[in-house]
């Protein structure tokens, strides 16, 4: 079989690699030139918006997905109909504006921080009085990694804030104090199978993912059951095929949704190795109609990024229960080069070699 994928960085590297071994080849487009998926599977250099490019790359595939979120509807228009694009439009819209993926949220019982429009500065005001300080105020669009975001604390910021941010669409959250961040995955198929993997905890820097723990430490069944039915909710209600992943907070006994990810996501790297079935492979056999692979979990998991730097391979694997994943890409800071799962029954051994391997890179 033949899958398109739109973007060729290091989760198109990935989806390509899992599709290997069940036959399916990938054909991918990317307006760059040297890509991370280029390095290992077949790369045709256009843009996204380019109908010609389009065309070539649909030209006898099974099924088109994508990379990343911000995909341009029209592309997606222009390719449906002649070959399924998997997960399907309405997905994108969602996670493409947060105003529509909050209210989203809200309208299937999903719990969110407080949040309100905020496109012009009355509208900023009312959303202050609304949503309380601090607050977050995000742009609703092409937001990634905490790009576009600013706190406000007091009413003076508000003034600043909308200058720093205001003139395009905006969105004011609740700053909520988490005592963690948690990521659910899951799979769905084109016959409404689901699969949902062990909801992990997640740690950042500066907004860049740094490292996941599979499955995230004392959660408690009644936690883990509440995120599985929020994206099952999710999956089901998109009528989503392919693997999703929702991010959440944990504060007090509540699940805050922050967004989704209509694709393959970084927490879920470890499942390379931590599940029975990858999450590539599976959104892979999803998105070409093919049955689903078991989520179950092979034991204890982490995932370590690499970032902004490459260490040696030796330096990596000279500790046992890692498993190195290098992108094939050049070390710029904050770039995100590669990562390591760690992988063994002992949770304590997992965390242990975490802590050895971590800072590798630089970051802390
Ligand atoms: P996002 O781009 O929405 O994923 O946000 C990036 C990071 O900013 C998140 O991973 C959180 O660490 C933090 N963040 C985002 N929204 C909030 C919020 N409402 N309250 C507190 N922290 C937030």
């Amino acid at each position: 079989m033949r899958l398109g994928i739109l973007g060729a960085g290091q989760l198109g590297r990935m989806i390509a690699l899992a599709g290997y071994p069940l036959g399916v080849r990938c054909q991918l487009l990317d307006p760059a030139p040297d890509t991370s998926a280029s390095q290992v599977a077949s790369v045709i250099s256009g843009r996204y918006d380019d109908p010609d490019m389009l065309d070539r790359l649909v030209t006898r595939l099974d099924a088109v997905t994508y990379e990343f979120e911000n995909v341009d509807i029209a592309a997606v228009e222009h390719l449906d109909g002649r070959v399924p694009v998997r997960p399907g439009r309405r997905a994108l819209e969602v996670a493409q504006d947060r105003l529509a993926e909050k209210s989203f949220f809200q309208d299937h019982d999903i719990e969110t921080p407080a949040f309100a429009p905020a496109d012009t500065l009355d509208e900023l005001r009312s959303a202050v009085a609304h949503v309380g300080l601090p607050a977050v105020l995000k742009t609703r669009r092409l937001g990634y990694d905490g790009k576009g975001q600013v706190v406000l604390r007091e009413e003076v910021d508000i003034e600043r804030a909308w200058e720093l941010g205001g003139g395009v669409p905006l969105i004011l959250e609740a700053f909520v104090p988490f005592e963690r961040e948690l990521s659910v995955l899951a799979v769905r198929g084109v016959d409404g199978d689901m699969g949902c993997y062990p909801v992990v905890e997640n740690h950042h820097v500066e907004g860049i993912l740094t490292r996941s723990y599979a499955p995230a430490s004392d959660l408690g069944p009644e936690l883990e059951e509440r995120a599985r039915s929020y994206v099952r909710r999710l999956l089901t209600d998109l009528d989503y095929v392919g693997v999703l992943a929702l991010e959440l907070f944990q504060a007090e006994g509540r699940l805050l949704a922050n967004e989704i990810a209509p694709r393959v996501h970084n927490s879920g790297h470890w499942t390379i190795e931590g599940a029975e079935t990858s999450q590539f492979e599976n959104h892979v056999r999803a998105v070409l109609g093919m049955p689903l692979g078991s989520t179950s979990m092979r034991g204890h998991a982490a995932m370590v990024n690499l970032i902004g730097a490459l260490p040696t391979a030796d330096q990596v694997l000279a500790h046992p229960h890692t498993h190195l994943h290098l992108y094939g890409k050049e070390p710029r800071p904050g770039r995100k080069v590669g990562h390591v799962t760690v992988r063994h029954d002992d949770p304590e051994v997992v965390r242990r070699t975490v802590e050895r391997i971590r800072g590798l890179d630089g970051t802390l």
